[in-house]
């Protein structure tokens, strides 16, 4: 049993609404053969001394119920600790982690998508060729940045130019409902996926559902899936580290899927177990949705080589027992 920090440079320092973030800090908890990941963001998660606190607590536990009841409202610490947790026993059992969660067919692979961040139209249009010359066939634009009608021609171009690109926007609720109502009438013809977390707060989010495709993402954790899902969102984005774990995102995602809504899985700029992690979440849903998971580049170092490189805008799931990296349990 051990809980160990880590902290892991980002290549490109990441620019977020909550502040600038340079590098990653976390911890991995290993335990009875197994190993989960703990990568908090304050914002989206507890802090990160929380965080070890919880990890403490539940290190000094026999069991893994008691160690996963010491991290509740933690959520990031109880995703390490489930984590491990799902990683022993399928280790146990001679299986991938994503057949103990309980995915019931075969996956070799995931589809993902890229991210285009914001730039001008030349810029954009330059960002999304490069990611459709790498293979993906989704592509996430970020918004918000300026004026409503300038991200609008954005988009207008991105389809012009890729009639058949899986288009989708996120504005990380930098919107409000006026500017959104806008953006979704202006770009009412270009066939976007949907545009995700136009607006803070589940409410406006609800009532966006009539313009046009909206989804969910941090609704999800600030306001609960099931008040996303009764919003009537098209999609809701699910992290597993600010969801308290593989188990409990998986729960959220079908939940989504028995009402009809699609479930993105992704993820908190999280190390390469997580990330792992997220994959077999995503390879244990039935028919999943290209997901938020090409984020290992963003990495300057990481804890052990990237065991989830994108391919062609795929991400094979890694062979082999468990999360099938780090080489715990003699993997
Ligand atoms: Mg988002």
């Amino acid at each position: 049993m051990s809980v160990e920090a880590f902290a892991l440079p980002l290549a490109t320092p990441l620019e977020t609404a909550a502040g600038r973030i340079e590098e990653r800090e976390g911890f991995l908890f290993a335990a009875r053969g197994g190993t989960g990941e703990a990568t908090p963001l304050p914002g989206w998660t507890e802090s990160l001394a929380a965080c070890e606190r919880a990890l403490r607590d539940a290190d000094e536990k026999e069991r893994w119920s008691a160690a996963l009841a010491a991290c509740e409202g933690a959520p990031a610490a109880r995703h390490a600790v489930s984590q491990a947790c799902l990683d022993a026993r399928a280790r146990a059992a001679d299986r991938p982690l994503y057949r103990e969660l309980g995915g019931e067919r075969e996956c070799e692979r995931v589809p993902v998508n890229a991210t285009v961040g914001d730039a001008d139209v030349e810029g954009t249009l330059s960002a999304v060729e490069t990611a459709v010359h790498a293979g993906f066939e989704t592509v996430k634009v970020k918004v918000g940045a300026r004026a409503v009608a300038a991200d609008a021609d954005r988009l207008d171009a991105v389809r012009s130019a890729y009639p058949r690109l899986e288009l989708r926007a996120d504005a990380n609720a930098a919107w409000d409902e006026a500017e959104a109502r806008a953006f979704l009438d202006a770009t009412s013809g270009l066939d976007l996926a949907y545009v995700e977390q136009p607006v803070p707060g589940v409410d406006a989010l609800a009532r966006l559902t009539s313009v046009g495709p909206v989804a969910a993402d941090e609704s999800v954790v600030d306001a609960g899936v099931d008040a996303c899902l009764d919003a009537g969102v098209a999609a809701v984005v699910l992290k597993p580290m600010a969801l308290g774990g593989l188990d409990r995102a998986r729960d959220a995602a079908f939940a989504a899927l028995d009402a009809g809504v699609t479930p993105v899985v992704s993820n908190t700029v999280d190390a390469a177990y997580a990330r792992s992690g997220a994959v077999h979440l995503a390879a244990s849903l039935p028919d999943p949705a290209p997901a938020g998971l090409a984020t290992g580049g963003r990495f300057a170092r990481d804890l052990v080589p990237d065991a989830t490189p994108v391919r062609n805008g795929y991400i094979a799931v890694p062979r082999g027992n468990g999360h099938a990296i780090g080489g715990s349990a003699g993997e």
